[in-house]
């Protein structure tokens, strides 16, 4: 996956190859679906969820530009296995997922994995995680149809956010990052994610 599938398209910073490397994805992939958890290309995890492909896991991660020291907050825990390929870089990451089985099964995972590091809340991620707040990097894992003005709030001067932003059927990745008052945009490209539902996200 990392030779064939994330280098090839440019994905260059070590402390992300590294926490891939070091990431066993069939474990976050349903049993039935095992054989297919290095594909390059999204699975279906219950839910009508899915875990997102690995290079686009990977492209969101290094826009994060992510060092080690950060607190990262994640919308959309899904499976965990974005959770885990955070937490093998930085101190904390908390993440919040609104459908309860996903977040129960996805805090099974990690913990069976030993990560100590990661904090999971069920609820509405449109709303941020107020409490921990504020966060040096946020990633939102679910499309949605404008910025939530929650999670910016809760963002820290010159911290990082990524979100997938469009319609329901197609968006494009984009990068915000706080400069001195002021949000510097950045256009990632086309993907497709699965809604974003709650106050600030898809009704
Ligand atoms: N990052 C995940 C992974 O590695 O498996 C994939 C996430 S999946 C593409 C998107 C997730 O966002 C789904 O699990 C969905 O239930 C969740 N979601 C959608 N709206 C949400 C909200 N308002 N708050 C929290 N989670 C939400």
């Amino acid at each position: 996956m990392v030779e064939e599938q994330l280098i090839p398209r440019a994905i260059k910073e070590p402390l992300v190859l590294n926490a891939f490397r070091k990431v066993p994805r069939e474990k976050f992939v349903p049993f039935e679906r095992r054989d297919n958890s290095y594909d390059d290309f999204p699975l279906p995890i219950g839910e009508e969820q899915t875990i997102s492909q690995p290079y686009i896991v990977a492209l969101m991660t290094e826009t994060l530009g992510l060092k080690g020291r950060e607190k990262v907050l994640e919308i959309g825990t899904g499976s965990g296995y974005q959770t885990a390929i955070i937490a093998e870089i930085v101190e904390e990451i908390y993440t919040v997922e609104r459908i309860i089985s996903l977040a129960q099964r996805a805090k099974k995972t990690l913990k069976e994995l030993g990560y100590t590091n990661i904090k999971i809340k069920i609820g509405d991620g449109t709303e941020g995680w107020k409490e921990f707040s504020p966060y040096d990097a946020i990633i939102v894992t679910a499309a949605a149809p404008k910025l939530p003005q929650s999670l910016i709030k809760q963002l820290n001067e010159s911290g990082r956010l990524i979100i997938p932003l469009g319609n329901l059927y197609s968006q494009e990745l984009i990068l915000y990052e706080k400069k001195k008052g002021k949000l510097m945009i950045r256009n990632f490209g086309g993907c497709r994610f699965v809604p974003l539902r709650g106050e600030h996200g898809w009704k």
